[in-house]
């Protein structure tokens, strides 16, 4: 047997043992590539997903291989972005509508899945899009994206949008925004053309609305979506909604359709942590062929927490040295900074702790001391974390601070962290506002 048979059996044998939408979200676009010795080489999309793979169903795929070639496997895991389309589903072929008004920003190519930069604030809606972008209407419906301004909300939903576009299946799709979608009610009643409406959304593969917080308040709007979105979620056609804030929180908003947004998945997107930004920067560094040291783009992502103003700023500073034809040093980027205060960037380890403490609302006598309390746990399992990540402190280091703690403790502590960032969303926004103290 050939590694790809190989693997496609495993393929078969693990989709009976997990859900649905974690078989399509995780495993959907895999490739058995390679056998060395007892190791299994498995070509998988994007790190994250290897991540995921790795933390969740590592165990499982080796018991699985295992079986099938009876002998110890271990497996590794190889990224090829080029999977990313692999073995979509073919649907059968409609002419593809894109609605396009510039105001409000068409399916712009510029936004893809790929070019989206995922770190801790923004993987869980990440992987949601990956896997409504693989089984459209299938996985997730409608997917309900919300977070604050500038957090890529957009961007992940038009990375949706491109996905598909790009498999060329004919499906129709539509991106808009939801001011777009009233206008085009109010026009239809205004010229008597609702059925022309009703077709033109009713009989849509995918659906795209942005912002859906507008839909507050406004009555005629929210009765014609409702029915849309029933018809659509009736066969399957996927819906992405995007919002800055829970559907529950969403004022004057029908219940009817809080309670349908509710019923998909509902994803949020936090502000980025530092590490996430300096990875933004430099991805949008790349897209533009520039390249700054990543000196400088640590000092850039230290002043600002918003993504298009971080954006700003480094389009600012291209240009101004640029113009003034200087190198890309720390000391040529001050002018360009502004006013915002340098936030430090060395972190010591007394700052890690008085940051957990303060979350936590713990005294250092607390956090480190010798007490043994339940509630004490999980903040001593974070400081174990992020002494190991951030400041890359041995365990028996991290144990000597702990008052003494064995290192196999510490160990324990820091691999469940490792274990639960990847899926809880309370240790992930912890991190993160943990993180983002720990900068200023
Ligand atoms: P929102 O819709 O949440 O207000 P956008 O999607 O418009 O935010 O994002 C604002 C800008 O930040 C865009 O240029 C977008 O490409 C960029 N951006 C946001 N998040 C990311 C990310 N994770 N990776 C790359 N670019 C991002
Ligand atoms: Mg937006």
């Amino acid at each position: 047997m050939d590694t790809q048979t190989v693997w496609q059996k495993s393929l078969d044998k693990i989709k009976q043992q997990i859900s649905l939408p974690n078989f399509r979200g995780w495993f959907v676009n895999t490739r058995g590539v390679g056998i060395v010795g007892q190791k299994f080489i498995v070509a998988v999309p994007s790190a994250f997903i290897a991540e995921k793979l790795k933390s969740r169903y590592l165990s499982l795929i080796e018991s699985v291989l295992e079986e099938f070639s009876q002998k110890k496997v271990n497996i590794e895991f190889k990224v090829d972005p080029g999977l990313f389309s692999l073995n979509l589903p073919q649907e059968e072929i409609f002419e593809i509508a894109i609605e396009s008004k510039p105001s409000n920003g068409s399916l712009n190519p510029k936004f893809t899945l790929e070019n989206f930069v995922v770190g801790l604030s923004n993987n869980v809606a990440f992987a949601a899009a990956q896997a409504v972008a693989s089984n459209p209407g299938l996985s997730y419906n409608p997917l309900f994206i919300y977070g604050g301004v500038g957090v890529g909300k957009t961007h992940l939903m038009l990375g949706i949008g491109n996905f598909l576009l790009h498999q060329k299946t004919g499906k129709k799709i539509v991106y808009c925004s939801s001011e777009q979608f009233m206008n085009d009610y109010v026009a239809a009643i205004q010229n008597h053309r609702m059925g022309d409406l009703r077709h033109k959304y009713r009989s849509l593969d995918v659906l795209l609305v942005d912002d859906i917080q507008f839909f507050s308040g406004r009555e005629g709007t929210q009765e014609e979506f409702f029915h849309t979105f029933n018809e659509l979620q009736s066969k399957n056609s996927q819906m992405v909604l995007t919002s800055d804030r829970p559907p529950g929180e969403i004022a004057k908003l029908e219940d009817r359709l809080k309670s349908r947004f509710q019923g998909g998945l509902m994803v949020d997107i936090q502000p980025p942590d530092y590490d996430t930004r300096v990875a933004i920067l430099q991805a949008k560094c790349n897209e533009r062929g520039e390249t700054l040291p990543e000196e400088v783009l640590k000092i850039i992502a230290s002043r600002e927490v918003n993504i298009r103003e971080l954006e700003g700023k480094l389009i600012q500073i291209l240009q101004g040295l640029k113009t003034k034809n200087l190198e890309p040093t720390p000391e040529n980027i001050t002018p360009f900074l502004g006013t915002n205060p340098p936030q430090k960037l060395q972190m010591d380890y007394k700052k890690i702790i008085s940051s957990i403490c303060d979350y936590f609302a713990l005294s250092n006598k607390d956090l480190i001391g010798p007490r043994r309390h339940k509630e004490l746990v999980l903040p001593r399992q974070i400081l174990m974390y992020l002494f190991s990540e951030e400041l890359k402190f041995t365990v028996e280091k991290t144990g000597q601070i702990l008052g003494g703690r064995d290192h196999t403790t510490v160990m324990h502590g820091r691999d469940k962290i490792k274990e639960l960032v990847i899926k809880d969303r309370e240790v992930q926004k912890l991190l993160i506002d943990v993180r983002n103290k720990l900068s200023t």
